[in-house]
């Protein structure tokens, strides 16, 4: 099983906190380890995951088969590798989100295996044992029953070479987001695994030694809160039984601030940290791109009684909305501000495969010519995003998202942030200390300032400052403040980097709209002449 590169620089690769971490890489592949558990006893598994190791012609050589595959950010990768495996004569096999979105991307591999895996991994398992070395195998879509889904391979993983590991609870999400792929890939009625199957799989990693930051996948945790107010008491007795070994982060709507009971939960199983979809502070923009959940609410009260509730949250907006306004930039920026978020994906709008929105764009006539290929360069949808035909002109959007990542992460206003932060954040009835074995221990806060203050010394003042702030007002919330200012080493210059490539795209796009007026005027003056 070889999991593919994904593209350099991204929001979420973490190159410099893993390096300082002592890590490779953010998070390991739970999707193949969940297919490796899906596949026969007899066979001999090896994983290599290409963003933390080589693979080498030796690992090549020992397989009889190549399972690989990932997500759009993977493309260019998988490509590359299934042209390796050819020209070595290794059948390979392609699975996954994005050859599910784009099959046809992927013709060159002698295997396709669409849609969920559990549905469908047998019918390959059979085809492969009777001789046949071709096929494509698709699964029925949101049907798979999880509560059947087996333990990962965990014991597959190099757990030194992550930050955190993930496990998941349940698939799909209940809501209508016309930009959304998940609910295009795993519909829209969330289907949960049970309380026991969750806990065996907790168990199986703690059973490895496994302990500290432990993400929960899920596409929105909160899809079916049936499901989850049954599981978190119990996941809070497994928790106090072995004191502790976990603590938890996932991916929620912000219904989720509505609920008490379920952020009490929450608390009391030791989750630590959310990512929250905004997309937009203006309720226009978000009722015409069906994120009708974020409406009829004070965006800035939920985010804050979720910190209340002793989680942090992070967030994602998107620029690049048909109705978007051209105040949108200063809105982002001041919710951002009110709302005392200190790590925010702000990304351009990316028509992904297979969603309601690149359907209307298809429709409409406004898709770019390969617009599901993935850049094979210049990072994600930081960068690459808008590949359609904008309705604002295109400038204005990008100027308006690089004053957004201009003003959010000057360090000093992120320090400020956290320093807001630090006072709303109620770490009060969470737990203080980190599970003995969990690799954020490592850093202490003296190292980690000298760090900063060498790699980026024009944060040495006002992340200080706010350190002093936050142990003074609020110790308890020290750990998570230190770790956001360990995520700036990355989001500082990674946001710079992105300015730069939005300054390079403006260039590229300002030069061809003076050649089209060029022409037109040279084309004007010709026709008079005649
Ligand atoms: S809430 Fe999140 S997962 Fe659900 S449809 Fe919207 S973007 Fe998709």
């Amino acid at each position: 099983m070889v999991y593919p590169k994904f593209v350099a620089d991204t929001f979420w690769s973490f190159a410099d906190p893993c390096r300082l971490m002592g890590a490779r890489y953010p998070a390991p592949p739970l999707g193949l380890i969940t297919v490796a558990a899906l596949l026969p006893k007899s066979w001999d598994i090896r994983l290599v995951n290409r963003n933390t190791e080589d693979l080498t012609d030796h690992g090549l050589d020992w397989a009889e088969v190549v399972m690989t595959g990932g997500m759009l950010p993977q493309q260019a990768d998988t490509l590359n590798l299934i042209n390796i495996c050819r020209r070595r004569g290794k059948p390979v096999v392609v699975g996954g989100p994005d050859v599910t979105s784009s099959p046809h991307v992927y013709c060159s591999a002698d295997f396709r295996v669409l849609g969920e895996a559990e549905g469908i991994l047998d019918e390959f398992i059979a085809a492969w044992q009777r001789g046949d070395r071709s096929g494509t195998f698709t699964a029925p879509k949101f049907e798979i029953d999880v509560t059947k889904s087996p333990i990962p391979r965990f014991d597959l993983l190099k757990f030194a070479h992550y930050l955190h590991v993930g496990v998941q609870f349940s698939r799909g999400c209940p809501f209508t987001c016309e930009f959304c792929d998940i609910i295009e890939l795993y519909g829209r009625v969330p289907r949960s695994k049970t309380t026991s199957q969750a806990l065996a799989e907790l168990d199986a990693l703690y059973a490895l030694g496994y302990r500290g930051h432990v993400d929960f996948v899920d596409d929105n945790l909160i899809g079916n809160k049936k499901a989850l107010k049954l599981f978190l008491p119990e996941l809070k007795n497994w928790q106090i039984a072995r004191d502790y070994p976990f603590e938890f982060s996932t991916e929620a709507s912000v219904n989720l601030a509505d609920d008490d009971s379920l952020l009490q939960m929450m608390r009391e199983a030791n989750f630590f940290g959310v990512f929250v979809g905004i997309e937009s502070p203006d309720p226009a923009t978000l009722v015409s791109m069906k994120k009708k959940q974020n409406t009829r609410r004070d965006l800035v009260e939920s985010i804050h009684k979720i910190y209340a509730a002793g989680l942090f949250v992070t967030a994602g907006f998107i620029l690049g909305f048909d109705n978007e306004k051209s105040s949108v930039s200063e809105a982002i920026i001041e919710f951002i501000e009110d709302a005392a978020i200190p790590v925010c994906m702000v990304g351009l709008l990316y028509a992904l495969p297979n969603t309601q929105l690149t359907r209307r764009l298809a429709s409409e006539g406004r898709l770019h010519a390969d617009h599901e290929i993935a850049a094979t360069t210049g990072g994600d949808q930081c960068t690459t995003g808008l590949n359609f035909d904008t309705k604002r002109p295109l400038l204005e959007i990008l100027s308006d998202y690089k004053r957004v990542l201009e003003r959010i992460y000057e360090p000093a206003i992120y320090a400020k942030r956290l320093e807001r932060l630090a006072l709303l954040l109620d770490r009060s009835r969470s737990r203080r200390d980190l599970p003995d074995g969990d690799l954020r221990g490592r850093l202490s806060r003296l190292d980690l300032m000298q760090h900063l203050a060498k790699a980026l010394p024009e944060t040495r003042e006002p992340f200080w400052r706010a350190l002093t702030v936050c142990g003074r007002k609020n110790p308890g919330a020290t750990r998570i403040i230190a770790s956001f200012m360990v995520l700036y080493l990355h989001l500082g210059p990674f946001s710079r980097r992105v300015i730069e490539a939005i300054d390079r795209r403006i260039a590229s796009e300002e030069s061809s709209l003076n050649s089209e007026i060029g022409s037109l005027i040279g084309a004007q003056i010709a026709s008079s002449a005649l």
